[in-house]
């Protein structure tokens, strides 16, 4: 190299040098701004009893959101929702069977939500035999045709290991074996328990009764079209199996909307230019509600780690950057009814508030706040589900200088069986090629559950994911290019 060049070269380096050194003092300038005991305080506010839950669907989840708009304004965030409020409101669809529906076998009236569960709403009047079957792979059109279709659930073919929980192993074999079944020409399709299916009884009554959501734009999430799913306890194994048997159906379905909301508020750049982009720091308000998962026992699911914790970690960083804005704008989303199909997001990735090609990436998070305290799960990182590698190297960057956790590297996978990337409110923005990467310390026992409480979180550990976190979106917000799309980036489903 020559002595001028290196003189140049020098020259550059100092200045690109005190650059990164601006960048770094400003971080941890704001990175202050970020303290657990205000985490904390959010974090129990908003998993408190007060808020019921926060179910998307009910006054709960908006009566969270505007507390939510309130601390985001106090932590100094300009609005950016719809009409210069902190608010983008949509309207749910909630679809439902209706309780006039009835279900006759032999002689027999089953009653609804105590004898007889109905899978999901449809219109159907049914009067048919029933031809009993044990296996629905083994059965031809010919037999089942304009019948009822009786089978008991059974473990046979159900090589899933989410099989194990009661739950689970139901919602997998209607859903596996009543496609089939209705592709043969079933009249309709009737279930009866077995043991294990007998367990998951009591929580699948509130869940049908409450049926399935969408928004406008997105599919219906029943499973059949007028076809009735209907499911009966072990005790009536032997009337249905009674030769000769008969069923009657009228089956009805409701449909009505109610409002959601997402809560979107900013911190404006410092760069005249770049401030027209933005990184958007992702959460979900809603949780799951009030429930009778056991008679006597506590019946709301605060949803303290789902999704709490990474809502007070927005509200955290929101403090960080509006004490120190980045070139870029920083956006944050508390969305509504992910819960419920990812509807908040994927109603904001369709209507956004700011315009679609000013979104330069997505940093979501979705339960940080448990598990090891020395590990953690960062989404998105992993091919196929890798959509920008500059974004991963960043965030694994800010990882390697800050709390250095050790990385789960198993769910991110497309063989696994949770398919946990699918489950979190990113996936609608790499679907529209955003990049994207999800934050999260991963399910635990108390997932989904009324035990999932404020008390349970590790403090500590979800401060220091808000700090990895803010200091990924803040190098993204001041990185001179935005990350870019992996070529013929494809998700495998
Ligand atoms: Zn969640």
């Amino acid at each position: 190299m020559r002595k001028d060049h290196l003189l140049v070269s020098l020259f550059l380096s100092t200045i690109l040098c005190s650059a990164e050194q601006a960048n770094a003092q400003s971080k941890s300038t704001a990175i202050a701004a970020i303290r657990q005991e205000e985490i904390k305080k959010d974090l129990f506010t908003l998993a408190d009893d007060h808020f019921r839950g926060r179910e998307a669907g009910t006054p709960d989840e908006l009566k969270a959101a505007m507390w939510l708009a309130e601390q985001a304004r106090k932590a100094g965030l300009e609005p950016a929702g719809d009409d210069g409020t902190y608010f983008q409101f949509y309207p749910l669809i909630r679809e439902r069977v209706g309780d006039r529906s009835t279900v006759k076998i032999g002689n027999r009236t089953f009653d609804l939500w105590k004898d007889v569960i109905i899978w999901e709403p449809c219109f159907a009047t049914v009067d048919a035999p029933i031809v009993f079957v044990t296996n629905p792979d083994h059965v031809d059109a010919e037999t089942i045709k304009g019948k009822v279709v009786a089978l008991q659930f059974t473990e046979q073919g159900q090589s899933d290991p989410r099989k194990v929980i009661p739950w689970r192993y139901v919602s997998f074999v209607v859903r596996d074996w009543a496609l089939k079944l209705a592709n043969k020409g079933a009249k309709a399709i009737l279930f009866v328990s077995d043991d294990r299916a007998e367990q998951a009884w009591n929580r699948a009554i509130p869940d049908r009764i409450r049926g399935t959501y969408r928004i406008e734009g997105r599919p219906s999430r029943q499973y059949l079209n007028g076809i009735p799913i209907v499911w009966v306890k072990k005790e009536a194994l032997d009337l249905v199996r009674q030769p000769n048997q008969t069923f009657q159906a009228n089956v009805y379905g409701e449909a009505f909307t109610y409002p959601s909301v997402n809560v979107v508020a900013k911190v404006k750049g410092t760069d005249a230019k770049l401030a027209n982009e933005y990184v958007l720091f992702s959460a979900h308000t809603d949780h799951d509600g009030v429930r009778e998962v056991e008679p006597g026992k506590d019946s709301i699911l605060n949803g303290a780690d789902d999704n709490a914790t990474a809502c007070a970690a927005l509200l955290a960083i929101g403090r960080a950057f509006h004490k120190q804005p980045a070139k870029r704008s920083a956006l944050f989303i508390w969305h509504g009814a992910e819960e419920r199909g990812l509807l908040g997001s994927y109603y904001f990735a369709e209507h956004p508030t700011v315009p679609a090609q000013s979104l330069v990436a997505v940093l979501n998070a979705d339960m940080i706040g448990m598990n090891a305290p020395d590990s953690a799960g960062l989404l998105g990182i992993t091919p196929p589900h890798l959509n920008s590698a500059d974004l991963a190297n960043i965030a694994l960057a800010e990882n390697a200088k800050g709390p250095k956790f050790k990385l789960d590297t198993a769910w991110d996978k497309a063989t696994h069986f949770e398919g946990f990337y699918f489950r979190s409110d990113h996936l609608p923005y790499v679907r529209k090629n955003i990049p994207a990467i999800f934050f999260t310390t991963l399910t635990h026992p108390l997932y989904h559950t009324p035990a999932d409480e404020a008390a349970t979180i590790n403090i500590e550990k979800l401060t220091k994911m808000t700090k990895w976190m803010y200091a990924t979106g803040f190098s993204v917000a001041n990185a001179p290019e935005r990350p870019k799309i992996v070529e013929g980036f494809k998700l495998e489903k």
